[in-house]
C-alpha cells in the first residue's frame, strides 16, 4: 500500500488566459482529479489542488489535450510572465501582450523531458545531447519572475518582479519600456540576510529590444546568482550584492549597446477595476471579483457552476488578473445580455455587496494545501476583513479601500510586503502585522507588531484607522498616512526592511 500523497498542479499562460472551451476542460479536470475547485493565483496562473499521486499523469495529459501545459510553472526557470489581463483595453495593451508572449516563449526551457515523462513522448535524445541555450546545464540558481506593467495600473506589482518592464506610452503609441531589476517578496522569519525588495529602474529599451534585454538579464542571474545559499539565490540578492552599476555594465556588455535614460511614468493603483468595460475591438469585458481567487461552489454562491454556465455560451476568453480575479473577455454586444443574465442569476454582481476593503484584498493559498504555510490566509482573511469592515464603518470609511495583503508564510505569494496593511503568518492564528506600503505598490511596508492574533490585530488597527479618518490630508492614502505619522518608518529600500 502506498500513502495517498496529494499534489498541486499549476497551469500557466503569459498574461493569464484560457478560452471558454479550455475553461470547461479545466473545470472538468478539477472535478475529476482535483478537489473540485480552481484557484486563480497571484501570477495569473491556475492551480488545482488535491491531485493524488496516481492521477498526476492522467491530469497532465488532460491538461495537454486542452492545449495547455504546466511547463515552467515551477522550477528554477522563468515563470509565468505577468501582464495586465486585457489586451483589448487599448491598442498599446494588445501590443504589449504580444511582447509578453514572446518573452515567455523565448524563455521557456527547451527540454523534452516534460513530454517524455508526462506525455509518453518517445525519448529522442540523451539528456546530455539536449541543449538549453539560455539556461545551460544547471538552469538558474532559483526561480525567476517577470512582469510588464502598463501605467497607470501597476496591477502586476512591477517592483515585486525579478525583472519588470514599465510600458512607456505617448499619444497612444508604445515607445518602449523602462527596465526594472531586483524585486522580490520572499524572506525567512528571523533571518535578516533575507528580505523583501523593490526593483530599481535602470534604463529604457525599445519594444524590439525587450526580449533580448530579458534574456541577457536572465543570463546574468544564471552566471552570478548565489548557488551556495539557496535562501540568498534570488536575483534581488545578486543585484544588491554586485550593485546596480555592475548589473547595468554587464547587461550592456552582453547586449552590445546601452540602455537609454529611463522615461517618466505614473502609477495610480495596483488593484483591479470591476464590472464591464468596452475594449478597442468594440467587445465587452467583465471583471468579476473572486474571493482570494478560489473558484468553488458554496451554499451561498455557486461560482463554479455559474462560470461553467457562462463558458458554455461564451465565445471569448476567461482572463485571470494579478489580483486573482476573472475577466470574462471578448463578449460581443449582442451576447452581453445573456452573460449578464447568468451573472444576475447567480448573484455575481459583486460590485454591489462586497466592500471596497474586501475587493482590494488578496490572500495566498496557505492551509490546507500549501505545505509551507505557518498560518491560515485564503480561508481566514474574509473573516478578519468582516471585522475590519466594522471598524471602517465606525470610522466613516465604509466606502473606501485600504490595500490588505495576507500570506500564510514569509514567502509572501500574495505580495504582502507591498500591502498598505500586510499580514504574514508566524504560527496558527498568529501574524506579523506590517504597515505603510504605498497604494501604488511602489514602497514596502514595515513591521509594526509581531506575532499577534485576531483580537490584538483589531485592537491595534482600530485607533490607527480612526486617526486616519480624522486627520488624513486630502486624498492621502492609509499607507502614506501611517508613514507620515511615524507609526512606522519609511522603507526606502528592502535592505532597511528589518532595521
Ligand atoms: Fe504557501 Fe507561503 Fe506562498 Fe502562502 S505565501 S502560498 S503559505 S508558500
Amino acid at each position: 500500500l502506498e500513502p495517498a500523497y496529494q499534489f498541486m498542479i499549476r497551469v500557466r499562460a503569459a498574461g493569464g488566459v484560457a478560452t471558454a472551451k479550455q475553461w470547461l476542460q479545466l473545470d472538468e479536470i478539477a472535478n475529476q482529479y482535483a478537489n473540485g475547485t480552481l484557484k486563480i493565483t497571484t501570477r495569473q496562473a491556475i492551480q488545482m489542488h488535491g491531485i493524488v499521486k496516481w492521477n498526476m499523469k492522467k491530469t497532465m495529459q488532460r491538461i495537454h489535450e486542452a492545449l495547455m501545459d504546466t511547463i515552467a510553472a515551477c522550477g528554477d526557470v522563468n515563470r509565468n510572465v505577468m501582464l495586465n489581463p486585457n489586451p483589448y483595453e487599448s491598442s498599446v495593451h494588445g501590443k504589449v501582450y504580444e511582447w509578453a508572449k514572446r518573452i515567455s516563449e523565448h524563455l521557456t526551457p527547451r527540454t523534452r523531458a516534460y513530454h517524455e515523462i508526462w506525455l509518453d513522448e518517445e525519448k529522442l535524445y540523451d539528456s546530455n545531447e539536449e541543449e538549453e541555450p539560455i539556461y545551460g546545464e544547471v538552469y538558474l540558481p532559483r526561480k525567476f519572475k517577470i512582469g510588464i506593467a502598463i501605467p497607470p495600473s501597476n496591477d502586476i506589482d512591477v517592483f515585486s518582479q525579478d525583472l519588470g518592464f514599465i510600458a512607456i506610452v505617448e499619444n497612444e503609441k508604445l515607445l518602449g519600456f523602462n527596465v526594472v531589476v531586483g524585486g522580490g517578496m520572499g524572506m525567512t522569519h528571523g533571518d535578516k540576510k533575507t528580505y523583501p525588495q523593490v526593483g530599481k529602474v535602470i534604463g529604457f529599451c525599445t519594444p524590439e529590444q525587450i526580449v533580448e534585454v530579458a534574456e541577457k538579464i536572465v543570463t546574468i542571474q544564471r552566471d552570478y546568482g548565489n548557488r551556495s545559499i539557496r535562501k540568498n539565490a534570488r536575483f534581488k540578492y545578486t543585484v544588491d550584492r554586485l550593485g546596480l552599476t555592475f548589473i547595468v555594465k554587464e547587461l550592456e556588455k552582453r547586449l552590445g549597446y546601452s540602455l537609454s535614460k529611463a522615461r517618466s511614468y505614473q502609477f495610480d493603483h495596483h488593484g483591479d477595476r470591476y464590472g464591464w468595460i468596452q475594449g478597442v475591438n468594440d467587445t465587452w469585458h467583465y471583471t468579476m471579483f473572486i474571493q482570494n481567487g478560489r473558484v468553488k461552489d458554496t451554499e451561498t454562491c455557486k461560482m463554479m457552476t455559474a462560470l461553467r454556465e457562462i463558458a458554455t455560451i461564451h465565445r471569448g476568453e476567461f482572463r485571470f488578473t494579478p489580483n486573482q480575479n476573472i475577466m470574462i473577455s471578448n463578449v460581443a454586444e449582442t451576447e452581453k445580455p445573456r452573460i449578464q443574465a447568468i451573472i444576475d442569476k447567480y448573484k455575481l454582481t459583486n460590485n454591489e455587496h462586497m466592500s471596497p476593503l474586501q475587493k482590494s484584498a488578496i490572500a495566498c493559498v496557505a492551509f490546507p494545501t500549501c505545505g509551507l504555510a505557518m498560518a491560515e490566509a485564503e480561508r481566514y482573511l474574509p473573516t478578519l476583513i468582516t471585522r475590519l469592515e466594522e471598524v471602517m464603518e465606525e470610522a466613516g470609511l465604509k466606502e473606501e479601500d485600504i490595500v490588505i495583503r495576507m500570506s500564510g508564510c514569509p514567502n509572501s505569494c500574495s505580495r504582502a510586503p507591498l500591502g498598505e496593511i500586510g499580514f504574514i503568518g508566524k504560527a496558527p492564528g498568529k501574524y506579523n502585522l506590517y504597515l505603510g506600503g504605498s497604494y501604488t505598490g511602489e514602497r514596502l511596508n514595515k513591521l509594526y507588531k509581531e506575532n499577534i492574533g485576531e483580537e490584538e490585530i483589531i485592537h491595534t488597527l482600530k485607533p490607527i484607522i480612526h486617526h486616519y479618518a480624522k486627520e488624513r490630508a486630502e486624498g492621502e492614502r492609509f499607507g502614506d498616512f501611517v508613514v507620515r505619522n511615524q507609526y512606522v518608518t519609511k522603507v526606502e529600500d528592502g535592505t532597511q526592511f528589518h532595521d
